[in-house]
């Protein structure tokens, strides 16, 4: 275990200051144009894989780190450039994860650098979970896939929405329910590879925030995939479902919820986004009022603007740290015993919505138009308290982890 420091040691300094090279010089100053025109920005994605930041070698390296910061570090960096194309930039590794987590060492091996292309040919990949009528609720998601033994393939059927890259991938990861009677625990994770047929686009949504980000619906129609496409393989998956049988029958009783743990690891990825959203507008805002005279002062003259920026600062702090410790139990290993992904979550994307509102506020007028970045950010920082669990499923996650009661 890493010995406790509040500082970054000299390596993490190196890759944060690289990452914000990166973040400044080629993400901020193309945000506004690929806000504008709701694109996945590829020119952009392919500038970071040139530079390697656009690998899964990359996020390997900074999910090792074993302080447990090299992801919240990154995150912060590059949703600090912007939001919108960050995403575009890491929402691939939602999938990577997926298969990283599940799969075998060959599906590994095989489908993760096709998620990525590389620096001639990007390619991205989308993470299908989430379905009209199954958000917050993920166990009534219908989906289904289907065992065609004779001819060892998969059959998906259903619709997806909401999926970050959905159509546009190269590899699509889909939770499908292979068991409808066992609620969460009777879904499996397939690998879609590029050019199935049956698989397509539906709507394209037209978003608030994050507009550089692709986000749609993904429509399963008798998509035939190979056996070998289901994560982990059908021995693992048979083992699974028998376990889980075994336990309804029993009537239940508590069960180890391992989607949860793998939850309260990765919110605080979500947290680092907002943390570095919440502290480009909070930059901006304090440039601006340190400036910006009216009364023959500088507004920031003003204890009713001065004090603002000290909450904000105040606010982004305490968000990071939150983060880092979730991160840091994380990757040593130690149980969530009151939610801390969540709570990391939770605070971090609800401060994020607080801080750019009230960066506009400062700006004035300024703060309302185009000319300037604290509007976007407004926008975009909306999303932090939506995906990878919505605030009010926060707060459910936690109270009930404090309570001690099961979470669905
Ligand atoms: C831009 C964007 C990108 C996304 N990317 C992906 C992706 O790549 N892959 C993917 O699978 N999904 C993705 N999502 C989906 C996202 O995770 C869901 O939108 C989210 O989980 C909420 O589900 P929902 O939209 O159906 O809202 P609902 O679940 O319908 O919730 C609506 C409201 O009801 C509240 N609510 C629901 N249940 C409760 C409860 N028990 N107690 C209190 N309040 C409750 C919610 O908090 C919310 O305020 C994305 C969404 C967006 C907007």
């Amino acid at each position: 275990m890493a010995e406790f420091t509040m500082e970054l040691n000299d390596e993490q300094k190196e890759v944060r200051d690289w990452l914000h090279g990166f973040a400044a010089d080629v993400i901020r100053p193309a945000a506004a144009e690929w806000d504008e025109r709701e694109e996945t920005p590829w020119p952009v994605i392919q500038e970071a894989a040139k530079v390697g930041i656009y690998s899964l070698d990359f996020y390997a390296q900074q999910y090792f780190d074993p302080t447990g910061l090299g992801i919240p570090m990154a995150m912060e960096e590059l949703f600090w450039g912007d939001a919108g194309i960050a995403l575009s930039i890491v929402g691939t590794g939602l999938a990577a994860v997926g298969v990283l987590a599940n799969g075998t060492e060959e599906q590994i091996g095989t489908w993760i650098p096709q998620m990525y292309g590389d620096a001639n040919d990007v390619k991205v990949a989308a993470f299908c979970s989430s379905e009209p009528d199954a958000g917050s609720d993920v166990a009534s998601m219908r989906t289904r896939a289907v065992y065609d033994e004779a001819k060892d393939e998969w059959v998906l059927n259903g619709t997806k929405t909401w999926a970050t890259n959905g159509g546009i991938a190269n590899v699509h990861v889909v939770v499908a329910v292979v068991d409808a009677e066992l609620g969460s625990k009777g879904h499996a994770s397939f690998i879609v590879p590029p050019n199935t047929p049956g698989l397509s686009q539906g709507q394209k949504f037209k978003k608030h925030g994050i507009r550089a980000s692709h986000t749609a619906e993904v429509i399963l129609d008798n998509v035939r995939v190979p056996g070998s496409c289901l994560l982990g393989g059908k021995e693992k998956l048979d083992a699974r479902l028998a376990r889980a049988r075994e336990k309804a029958q029993k009537g239940g009783g508590r069960v180890k919820n391992a989607a949860m743990a793998t939850f309260e690891a990765s919110r605080p990825a979500v947290g680092a986004m907002a943390v570095g959203t919440a502290r480009a507008a909070y930059e901006v805002a304090l440039e601006y009022a340190q400036t910006r005279e009216q009364f023959g002062r500088p507004i920031i003259d003003n204890q009713g603007v001065a004090f603002q920026l000290a909450d904000m600062r105040t606010s982004i702090d305490a968000a990071r740290l939150l983060v880092w410790r979730a991160s840091w139990m994380a990757v040593n290993g130690k149980p969530f015993t009151a939610a801390e992904g969540s709570m990391s979550k939770l605070f971090a994307s609800e401060t994020a919505k607080k801080v750019t509102a009230q960066a506009i506020q400062i700006l004035g007028g300024n703060g309302y138009t185009r000319e300037y970045p604290v509007e976007r950010m407004h926008r975009d920082s909306a999303i932090y308290t939506i995906f990878e669990g919505t605030s009010e499923i926060q707060r459910l996650v936690i109270a009930r982890t404090l309570a001690g009661m099961p979470i669905r």
